[in-house]
C-alpha cells in the first residue's frame, strides 16, 4: 500500500518553517485506514503486547482499534489537567519550553507488556516521556509503533533499546 499518497503535506503549520504531515486523508479512506491499523496490529501481536498506550490525541485514533482487535486494554496519555484522578507524570523539553504527560496511577499493572502507538515519531520526546512513565509503573515496553517517522529528527536514536515500527519514513 502506498500510504504516502494519503498524507497531506502542509507548509508553515502550526508555525512558519514547519512542514506538517497531516494524516487525516489516510483516516478518511476506510480501506487505507484499516490496512494501516492492521499493520500495526500485526506488529503488536509479534511483540506480544498485552496493553496499548497512546498519547493524545492521534495516538488514540490508531491505538484503540488495535486494542479492540486484540481484546486488550487501551491507556490514554494526556496533557496536564485532562485526567480526573491521581496521575504519574513526566516532563520533557520542547524547542521552546517544556511539556508534561500524564497517565492515571494504577491503570498500568506491574509486568504488563506495553506497546506505545502514536501517529508520528519526530524528536522522540513524546514517546520517550511515555516510556519513562510506563517503566516507572513497573511495566515493560515491548515496542513503539508509528505511522510516520521523520528520520532527520533522529527520534529512533532515543529508542535504540526498543523495537520500533513505522509505516512510512520521510527524510
Ligand atoms: P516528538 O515528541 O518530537 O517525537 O513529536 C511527536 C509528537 O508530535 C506526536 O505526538 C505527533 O502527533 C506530533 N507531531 C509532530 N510533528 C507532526 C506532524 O508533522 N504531523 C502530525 N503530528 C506531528
Amino acid at each position: 500500500m502506498d500510504y504516502k499518497k494519503y498524507i497531506a503535506d502542509v507548509v508553515d503549520f502550526p508555525k512558519e518553517g514547519i512542514l506538517f504531515r497531516d494524516i487525516t486523508p489516510l483516516m478518511a479512506e476506510g480501506e487505507v485506514f484499516k490496512s494501516a491499523c492492521d499493520e500495526i496490529l500485526a506488529f503488536a501481536k509479534k511483540v506480544g503486547a498485552n496493553v496499548i498506550v497512546g498519547p493524545e490525541s492521534r495516538g488514540f485514533i490508531f491505538g484503540c482499534p488495535v486494542a479492540y482487535s486484540m481484546g486488550i486494554g487501551f491507556i490514554p496519555v494526556r496533557k496536564p489537567g485532562k485526567l480526573p484522578r491521581e496521575t504519574v507524570s513526566m516532563s520533557y523539553d520542547l524547542e521552546y519550553g517544556s511539556n508534561e504527560l500524564h497517565i492515571h496511577k494504577g491503570d498500568i499493572k506491574k509486568g504488563q507488556k506495553v506497546l506505545i502507538i502514536d501517529d508520528l515519531l519526530a524528536t522522540g520526546g513524546t514517546v520517550n516521556a511515555t516510556i519513562q512513565i510506563v517503566e516507572s509503573m513497573g511495566a515493560e515496553v515491548v515496542g513503539c509503533a508509528f505511522l510516520i517517522e521523520l528520520e532527520d529528527l533522529k527520534g529512533r536514536e532515543l529508542l535504540k533499546n526498543y523495537e520500533v515500527f513505522s509505516l512510512m519514513s520521510y527524510k
